[in-house]
């Protein structure tokens, strides 16, 4: 064990800082470190980890936020109780319950550490299972309230990613909070243009949605999504914002990675991420709302599920009333807590096609003489010509073959319905990738008015 003046590497996380009164966990980490400077070494960029999405009291989108930087263990325990003095009080009436954690680095490695984190992103995890790991790896932990905010502080210390993508955060300034986001829409839809896919996610075309920005009260004032932190500071700049930013900060994540369905099962248990291969079994139908359900049947298990895809998947729906009866799906999606028909729903996410049944329609046959489709006479009494006026009374529907107008292929719902952890086409095939080298300062608040004035230099 390493003495206490010897330099380590620690994982420092909070979570559950947030409300929808105007705070968020990411800027409660961008203000501590803005005011931590370069004093705290840090040894990557901050991580915003997206956990399990299907988890009912998340605020917006279930994540956690965590540091790493070295430090003798007395300065790291010192770190810990700065920004644990500038955590929010818990609060019933907000639905928050703030939790911190700090750990050394190296235990994230250790096998018991990743089950956890596994759970964390597919499955409702208890308390007490956190505090039980808690209490063997972290030096420092605190909960306040509820304390739940622990079990997200414990999953982003713990984050360990093959695959990730970067997130620049900008906050807005405190007097601006609360305003209309001063942001030119249609700045936004050049810049997806421009920045797609090496930036994903900025701009919901088919539907006409910015989608860089929250809404309501949140201090971000936006946040792009791509490959590389170098180019969401140069692409930036094409923005046209007419207000004040308070800063940015550039976040290592899991977002855009389908993360959680890696590690999904197809176990019916309610508010798990679930991927299952299965065949269709009923027709899709309309549901009041605009939503198509259909039923699935798991393939290599005994059971049957309703496959929803909701109102806001918009166009992935026409894909969906498409479906027949025998084709075979992959299913990827949330267990929700309802049950229809004795059957249990999943929220779809993302949808498969593996194998399509060839589309056969039933027609009247052919009349020989005149080459008229012939009427049927009725059930087991033959057909007719309406024509030529000659029965045939052994003449059998035939079957053509017909266009489904589908393939075989992934299916998303548009971005702006998708989760943050859903991985967008556009990053099909990285899989996993090699973390560059970057210059130290990217790690910290960036001034962004800066940035915008070397621009024009
Ligand atoms: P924001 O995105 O604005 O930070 P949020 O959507 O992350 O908000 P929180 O207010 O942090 O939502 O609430 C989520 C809560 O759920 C946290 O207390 C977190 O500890 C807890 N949590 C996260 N993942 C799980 C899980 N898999 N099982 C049980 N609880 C979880």
């Amino acid at each position: 064990m390493p003495s206490s003046r010897e330099l380590q590497s620690w994982s420092l996380a909070i979570d559950d800082t947030d409300s929808l009164q105007g705070d968020c966990t990411t800027e409660t980490m961008f203000s501590f470190l803005a005011s931590a400077g370069e004093t705290l070494k840090l040894i990557d960029f901050p991580h915003l980890i997206r956990f399990n999405p299907n988890v009912p009291w998340k605020t917006r989108g279930n994540g956690g936020v965590s540091i790493r930087f070295q430090a003798t263990r007395k300065d790291a325990e010192e770190i810990f109780e700065e920004l644990n003095r500038r955590l929010p009080s818990a609060s019933t009436e907000l639905n928050r319950n703030p939790g911190i954690v700090l750990i050394p680095l190296d235990a994230v490695k250790e096998a018991n550490v990743q089950k956890f984190y596994h759970k964390i992103m597919t499955r409702v995890v208890l308390l007490d299972e956190a505090i039980e790991l808690l209490n063997t790896l972290a030096v420092s932990y605190l909960g306040k309230g509820t304390k739940r905010g622990l079990i997200g502080a414990l999953g982003a210390s713990i984050a360990s990613l093959n695959d990730f993508t970067f997130e620049l955060l900008t906050y807005r300034t405190r007097d601006m909070i609360g305003q209309p986001r001063k942001i030119e829409t249609a700045s936004v839809l050049r810049f997806e243009k421009k920045w797609f896919p090496r930036i994903f996610n900025s701009y919901d075309i088919d539907n006409d949605i910015p989608l860089i920005a929250p809404r309501g009260k949140d201090p971000v004032l936006f946040g792009l999504r791509g490959e590389n932190p170098l180019e969401l500071l140069e692409a930036y700049r094409d923005l046209e914002i007419y207000e004040p930013v308070a800063g940015g900060l550039i976040f290592k994540t899991n977002q855009g990675t389908d993360q959680h369905l890696e590690f999904a099962t197809n176990k019916l248990i309610p508010f798990q991420a679930f991927v299952d291969t299965g065949i269709v079994i009923s027709p899709p139908e309309d549901l009041q709302g605009g939503h198509v359900r259909f039923l699935t049947r798991s393939k290599f298990e005994k059971f049957e599920y309703w496959t929803v895809c909701y109102e806001p998947s918009k166009q992935l729906r026409s894909i969906i009333r498409k479906l027949i009866p025998n084709d075979e799906i992959e299913v990827a999606g949330g267990v929700r807590n309802l049950i229809i028909d004795k059957r249990i729903t999943i929220n779809l996410e993302r949808l498969k096609i593996l194998r399509l049944e060839p589309g056969m329609i039933r027609e009247n046959p052919h009349c020989p003489q005149c080459n008229k489709h012939l009427t049927s006479k009725g059930k087991g009494q033959g057909f007719k010509c309406k024509k030529c006026k000659k029965s045939f009374p052994d003449a059998k529907p035939t079957l053509r073959k017909y266009d489904r107008g589908l393939h075989p292929a992934i299916y998303l719902p548009p971005p702006s319905a998708q989760r943050h952890l859903t991985q967008p086409i556009c990053r099909y095939g990285i899989g996993s990738k090699a973390m560059e080298k970057y210059n130290q300062e990217l790690f910290y608040p960036i001034s962004l008015s800066k940035t915008r004035e070397n621009k024009k230099e």
